[in-house]
């Protein structure tokens, strides 16, 4: 005969019994509730690993096309120095250093 360590009820005749019905049907309700905000924890981890995959993807495949020397070149043929100031040169190099950093070291 065994008593539930959670509420002090009867338990059942068998001794290894840790738990009352009522008890034990919290515990695994509890179980069930922890597991499920673990999925989804993790399916949201997920989501962002996914993510971060497209993002370096994309990322390697400007790498691929772009070679760091020519956005180099770029910056130097238009900076607006050389272009009277023009706001077509000075938007253009913004966009060059962005795609300088976003290429990165490699
Ligand atoms: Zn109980």
């Amino acid at each position: 005969m065994s008593y539930c360590t959670q509420c002090g009820a009867y338990a059942g005749d068998e001794a290894w019994r840790r738990y009352c019905r009522k008890c034990f049907a919290e515990q695994k309700r509890q179980e069930e509730t922890s597991l499920r905000e673990r999925n989804y924890e993790l399916e949201s981890q997920i989501d962002d690993l996914l993510a971060e995959v497209r993002r370096l993807r994309e990322k390697e495949e400007i790498r691929h096309v772009t070679d760091v020397k020519r956005v180099q070149a770029l910056l130097q043929l238009c900076h607006p120095d050389k272009h009277g100031g023009s706001e077509l040169a000075k938007s253009t190099t913004q966009w060059l250093l962005k795609l300088k950093t976003m290429l990165g070291p490699r």
